[in-house]
């Protein structure tokens, strides 16, 4: 006899990691091109010298210092490790058999997975024109929908949804229904007319924002992200389905050292500097002839199609890159996702392109 497993994990998608390779330029994984700061690096040696004792397992003074800087009450902020944990967390929290979740497709890879390991349904409602199509999202939601995730910007394509179109899509959500809008890129986000969603925790009492450390904080290896919700009945209830001790002490000091005045000016120059390299990398690919959309975040999206309309053949372009020492993340079918990384790695990555255009 074998040991008896739940079946739905035969169905389960796999989560694949961007891949690693030696020598090879990562741009698969919308990773920060840099490491820690050195005083940030500094903290998470000192926090390691008292890794015998456990962490606080509800990061009291990340999250207060979290709510300091977003001024919301700490009773409405949680971390988790990484903020794919709190996804899980809010499915586990929310929807159970015979309850749907409902998200965009193709959206960020982890939601059909944390939904089916959650025993709920994913209902997935197609892209349209590489965005959001909120209207359909609206008309998707039945009766058994408990949670609705918004990806924004949207994980792999990069395109948002604005101010206007977000509130009338939030408008038509029951209120008993979770909103889980997900910003791990916001900090990339310089679109004016992009809402940012912890401005509309006081109108919308279901929503809950997720941000990470991540992305532009540069701190993807040490799992730490959060979650600002309108409600604290929310918050208790990511606690609830929390594994303990989730985010490390070395993480929650090198999120704290980070939050500081001189960190976050530093960091927010990084972010300047990738914002100002996606510009270039976007406007390069588009004069190339490739059909990319505009990205708000640190990746850019090359959609599958038709060369003579700016498509790609996915998986042909993924090998075309790995010939050429550069790792990108392909989607069969789909589209390829590029990171925007440094001057220098965008560069061999434009003269891929430039190539592989033919
Ligand atoms: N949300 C989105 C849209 C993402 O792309 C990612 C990372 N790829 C995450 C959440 C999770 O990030 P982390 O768990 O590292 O905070």
């Amino acid at each position: 006899m074998t040991v008896r497993l739940r079946p739905v994990l035969s169905s389960l998608p796999a989560y694949v990691p961007g891949r690693s390779a030696p020598g090879a330029i990562k741009l698969a994984s919308n990773e920060n091109p840099y490491g820690p700061l050195p005083h940030v690096l500094d903290r998470m040696v000192e926090a390691a010298s008292g890794s015998n004792r456990y962490p606080d397992t509800n990061s009291t003074e990340l999250m207060y210092a979290l709510a300091d800087k977003y001024q919301v009450p700490a009773e409405r902020v949680v971390l988790g490790c990484g903020s794919v944990s709190l996804c899980q967390q809010l499915v586990l929290a929310s929807a159970g058999a015979g309850d749907e979740v409902l998200f965009a497709w193709r959206s960020f890879e982890a939601y059909p997975i944390v939904t089916l390991i959650g025993g709920a349904s994913p209902v997935q409602v197609p892209l349209s024109e590489q965005t959001h199509d909120l209207t359909a999202m609206a008309e998707a939601i039945t009766e058994r929908t408990r949670l609705i995730f918004v990806c924004n910007p949207n994980n792999p394509t990069g395109t948002v949804v604005r101010g206007g179109a977000l509130t009338e899509f939030l408008d038509r959500v029951p209120s008993d229904v979770l909103v889980v809008l997900d910003e791990a890129y916001r900090e990339f986000v310089t679109d004016v007319a992009v809402v940012d969603g912890l401005s509309l925790l006081d109108r919308y009492p279901n929503l809950i924002v997720l941000r990470t450390f991540s992305k532009a904080y540069g701190l993807a290896g040490l799992r730490v992200g959060y979650g600002i919700a309108a409600d604290p009945a929310v918050i208790t209830a990511v606690r609830q389905t929390q594994t303990p001790f989730t985010v490390t002490s070395v993480a929650q000091a090198a999120a704290l050292a980070s939050l500081e005045e001189v960190a976050e000016k530093q960091l927010a120059e990084r972010v300047a500097e990738l914002v100002g390299e996606r510009r270039r990398v976007l406007d390069e690919l588009q004069a190339l002839g490739y059909a990319v959309p505009e990205s708000q975040a640190n990746f850019v999206w090359l959609p599958e199609g038709p060369s003579g309309h700016g498509g790609i053949d996915a998986m042909a372009f993924a090998a075309g890159c790995e010939q050429r020492g550069l790792l990108v993340r392909g989607f069969a079918g789909s589209g390829v996702r590029v990171t925007v990384s440094t001057g220098a790695e965008n560069d061999r990555l434009l003269e891929a392109a430039r190539e592989l255009r033919g």
